[in-house]
């Protein structure tokens, strides 16, 4: 069943940002529902049955895989008495513990306060209706109040240190120079960082964990005498965080000011093309989907086999389509220049850097069309 397995790959990935903020998962419960419960997310006899295996388990903590509203956040967490985590909040965390610069500790600080004023103010709302409303004014709700003060203070604050770094940020990019400028985007994973490092000669962190760069990195890069400035940008993802899409404008802002983008691909990846879908999607979102893009699909070097019998020799790929025929479906279909390489192992790099070359070129000319 399709579904199903789509269902699968959604949690794979959810079980895959629990790891990478350091929690392991021991149980998935599913549930088929045209909506989900505007009380509790899922229906009540699936609570109950979560409940129970909370408790004989004894589970810390259930995660969803969506962002569940300031109120069912409220109603789960009291009728399954245990900490809820929703897909928000969990990136958020992760996005957390990985900002390195100051910047990125900012924007992630912004993104997190302002998911959790909403949040705040329901605890308000439901204990006001817990003393009986007007008239009950205590002094848990004054103490609310005052959180929220300080809550929207501390935004308001986060916002304007934002804006002088993205002005900060524009002055830089702006004395970058003519230098023709190539961005690096996929969905988080791909190997954007280990193609950076590989390009670029330097040490860019890479790690098999989600989002493992969250901070922009330049670095010049020479392919044939043509010098150009590569940069890596933060991994796209499914249902990113609006609260994040808003606070990392100078990231994709690298993105829409680059003059070319490099598009990688894991194609050793179950789901790849629906990445590729979320990516395109963001790209359009952020207005930069016209740019020239060169398609890399990497890791070649993973991509599963799946033999058939004992005696097949011949392995069958992903659903049985080899490795080759997957390459000529896609440089037929692809509207752009179309490359397959394994950046751990270096594959195919010449041909990439050809490419490379040639679209980097292309620009560098039409930019200084007497001095080439
Ligand atoms: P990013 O999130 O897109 O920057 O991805 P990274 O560069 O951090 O790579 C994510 C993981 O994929 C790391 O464990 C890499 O070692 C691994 N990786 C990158 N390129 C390849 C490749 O060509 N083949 C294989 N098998 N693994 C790769």
């Amino acid at each position: 069943d399709q579904n199903e397995e789509k269902l699968n790959e959604y949690l794979d990935e959810l079980e895959f940002l629990a790891y990478t903020a350091g929690a392991s998962v021991e149980k998935r419960f599913t549930q088929k529902m045209t909506q989900p419960d505007a009380k509790t997310f899922v229906g009540s006899g699936k609570a109950e049955e979560i409940k129970e295996y909370v408790k004989e388990n004894e589970i810390g903590t259930v995660i969803f895989d969506d962002e569940l509203s300031p109120s069912q956040l409220k109603n789960l967490e009291r009728e399954l008495e245990v900490k809820i985590i929703d897909r928000t909040n969990l990136i958020l965390d992760i996005f957390a513990q990985r900002a390195q610069t100051s910047y990125a500790r900012t924007q992630v600080e912004l993104a997190q306060y302002e998911y959790l004023l909403p949040r705040l103010t329901r605890m308000w709302t439901h204990l006001e209706r817990q003393r009986g409303g007007i008239g009950m004014r205590g002094p848990g709700e004054t103490e609310i109040e005052t959180d929220r003060r300080i809550i929207r203070d501390r935004i308001s604050l986060l916002k304007a240190k934002l804006k002088s770094i993205d002005k900060q940020m524009t002055t830089q990019r702006q004395n970058r120079g003519k230098m023709v400028r190539v961005a690096l985007v996929g969905y988080t994973n791909v190997g954007k960082s280990t193609l950076m490092n590989a390009l670029s000669k330097s040490e860019v962190f890479a790690e098999n964990k989600l989002f493992a760069t969250l901070d922009t990195t330049v670095r010049k890069v020479v392919i044939g005498n043509l010098p150009f400035l590569l940069t890596d940008t933060v991994g796209f993802i499914r249902k990113l965080p609006t609260q994040l899409v808003e606070s990392f404008k100078s990231t994709l802002d690298e993105v829409r000011e680059a003059d070319l983008l490099i598009h990688v691909v894991d194609i050793s990846h179950e789901s790849f093309e629906d990445h590729i879908d979320s990516v395109n999607q963001t790209l359009m979102e952020i207005n930069a989907h016209q740019k020239p893009m060169i398609m890399v699909f990497n890791k070649i070097d993973a991509f599963a086999y799946e033999q058939k019998s004992e005696d097949d020799l011949t392995p069958s790929t992903r659903k049985n389509i080899s490795l080759e025929a997957w390459m000529k479906t896609w440089m037929a279909k692809s509207k752009h220049p179309t490359v397959f390489i394994s950046a751990l192992n270096k594959e195919n790099f010449p041909e990439m850097k050809k490419l490379i070359y040639e679209e980097v070129h292309r620009i560098h000319i039409s930019r200084f069309p007497y001095n080439d």
